[in-house]
């Protein structure tokens, strides 16, 4: 196994974000607060069904993800060419035990 880190080409933030669409997203509300006529729900949790990717990008300056034909990464085989062009390899256990049964 190799696991990959994001790096932002154009930040160097590590977090990336999956944009979804048509996602029904389900919100837990553990209190409801009226102050003035408002309504103001405590929301707890959030849980996603479904839903279709529609970009990957960094979650602190929005560089989107683009493939070697400028078309924007959407399924995780793009993301998994992406990331072996762009990505850096964590030096996980796995990786290592991988390399010294080379030896
Ligand atoms: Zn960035």
């Amino acid at each position: 196994m190799v696991t990959y880190n994001f790096i932002c080409p154009d930040c160097n933030n590590n977090v990336l974000a999956e944009i979804l669409t048509d996602v029904v997203m389900t919100s837990i509300i553990v209190d409801i607060h009226i102050k003035d006529d408002q309504v103001e729900p405590d929301y707890q949790e959030g849980e996603t069904d479904g839903g279709i990717v529609e970009r990957y990008q960094c979650d602190h300056c929005g560089f989107v993800l683009k493939t070697e034909s400028d078309q924007t990464v959407d399924s995780l085989d793009d993301l998994k060419n992406w990331l072996e062009e762009h990505g850096v390899v964590q030096l996980d256990n796995d990786y290592l035990s991988d390399n010294e049964s080379l030896n």
